[in-house]
């Protein structure tokens, strides 16, 4: 609280921090400057290339071949791993899950959890439609967003096309092709005094073509994904704001893009075990979908992928289920998940002693309701992941009169009995088509995964 209301700068990265205390501390080793340009650089390029749950799992699985992975059949046994170091992933649909065995010691599993769904619009099938001389799209909202974001942007249309044989193709337009037009001013005179309303139903059917000429979405899918219309058995399509994720701010301390929530996190697990070496313990990464929607599902956290994968790597390592049972306790979880930082409009929505600010260090996020997993003896973990990477972090409690949201974190723990803790980086905007973080709380993330991974 000391510093609050001094000026900050993220690539001066030299500077005090707040620790659980809410003392300042130094970063030991400051990040240079062209470092994090080259971190938040590939941030970026990560954010651009995966407009959706599929594309993220396409761009983590492009990143792990290229760093040695192996991409294991999730519904085939694995090979035997007695003895060797084995980097190898799995995916399915939406999720996917990476992992590293250790040449010293396989006793426990250490993981990094995050989501790669972002709440916004998905199509619904035979979305098209005809309002007076617009083709129209008929959209689902999916998860939470802040719908008021998603008017006046120039959209892309982005998902996978699944094949009869069962085949799968992503796509994405390389230019917009759909807009929701907001009511102009002088037809809704009290918008500005009373806020935007939205009928979710009446109101978000975005403007697709003009004229009589029905344009149907599963041909254009078909065509952007290179797959013949014939071979198309179905299709799942979203909108996308069309700009590319870039640095904002007179300083460039900030990053602006769609999907921080929570693709950052993604990012920066994937960079963590990417670059991983010299682990104790069995080192994953759980990239989860549907978290935005309550993560029950096959590939959310609520579902049974994890657990089943971390039985059959133990089971690979030459381990009885008793045995595989006895990791689980000594196992931990870093549940990474973006924070709200406090907004300088809205300073009284925040509990100013606990509550996160940007380019100030990631956040511990704390809730004894089990909103997240974090416990006293769980935080250790993170702390210690933070002093190796010779970072700061900072702490998060919501307001007792605003509740907080939740994680995987929760789900995890109460799933697999490992102890988690949740952090996440602290951001702007959360669910707005348009999200907002620090440049520095960024670049400290992968470096944090990287460090508790390693155990
Ligand atoms: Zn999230």
């Amino acid at each position: 609280m000391t510093s609050r209301s001094k000026s900050r700068s993220a690539t001066k990265a030299a500077k005090p921090r707040r620790n659980a205390s809410n003392s300042a501390v130094s970063r030991r080793q400051p990040s240079s400057t062209s470092s994090v340009d080259a971190t938040i650089d590939d941030l970026c390029s990560f954010l651009d290339q995966s407009p959706t749950a599929h594309h993220v799992v396409a761009t983590a699985a492009r990143r792990l071949l290229d760093a040695g992975f192996v991409w294991f059949d999730n519904a085939s046994e694995l090979p035997d791993f007695t003895g060797r170091v084995v980097k190898g992933f799995v995916t399915r649909g939406g999720a996917l899950i990476a992992f590293v065995t250790s040449a010293r010691s396989n006793d426990k599993f250490r993981i990094v959890g995050a989501h790669t769904d972002s709440p916004g619009l998905h199509l619904k099938s035979n979305p098209e439609g005809v309002a007076v001389n617009f083709g129209t799209l008929e959209v689902e909202v999916y998860g939470s967003p802040l719908l008021n974001s998603w008017l006046d942007r120039d959209l892309d249309i982005a998902g996978h096309v699944v094949k009869g044989d069962g085949g799968v193709a992503l796509f994405r337009s390389a230019s917009p092709v759909a807009r929701l037009p907001q009511l102009a001013i002088h037809l809704d005179r009290g918008v500005n005094e009373n806020g935007v309303v939205l009928d979710k139903h009446a109101h978000l059917r975005p403007v697709w073509s003009t004229g009589d000429d029905i344009i149907p979405v599963h041909a254009v899918a078909a065509h952007l994904a290179g797959v013949s219309l014939e071979d198309v058995a179905t299709t799942h399509s979203q909108l996308v704001d069309h700009e590319p994720a870039r640095l904002l701010g007179a300083d460039a301390s900030l990053v602006a893009s769609g999907r921080l929530d929570n693709q950052l996190s993604c990012w920066a697990a994937v960079d963590a075990i990417a670059k991983l070496s010299g682990n104790d313990g069995v080192a994953v990464i759980a990239l989860f979908d549907h978290e935005e929607v309550g993560s029950d599902s096959t590939t959310g956290a609520g579902g049974p992928m994890l657990e089943h994968l971390l039985e059959r790597i133990a089971e690979s390592l030459g381990k009885s289920r008793g045995e595989y049972l006895t990791m689980l306790p000594k196992s931990s979880c870093l549940s990474c998940d973006n924070a709200h930082a406090v907004h300088p409009n809205y300073q009284e929505r925040h509990d100013h002693k606990h509550a996160p600010l940007i380019n100030q260090g990631v956040a511990l996020k704390t809730n004894s309701n089990q909103r997240y997993a974090t416990s006293a003896s769980s935080a250790v973990a993170f702390l210690a992941a933070c002093d190796s990477a010779n970072v700061g972090h900072q702490v998060f409690f919501s307001r007792n009169n605003m509740p907080c949201g939740s994680t995987i974190g929760p789900i995890t723990a109460t799933r697999l009995g490992i102890d988690t803790v949740d952090v996440g980086v602290p951001q702007l905007s959360m669910h707005s088509a348009r999200e907002v973080c620090g440049v520095s709380d960024a670049a400290d993330l992968p470096k944090i995964a990287r460090a508790f991974l390693r155990g």
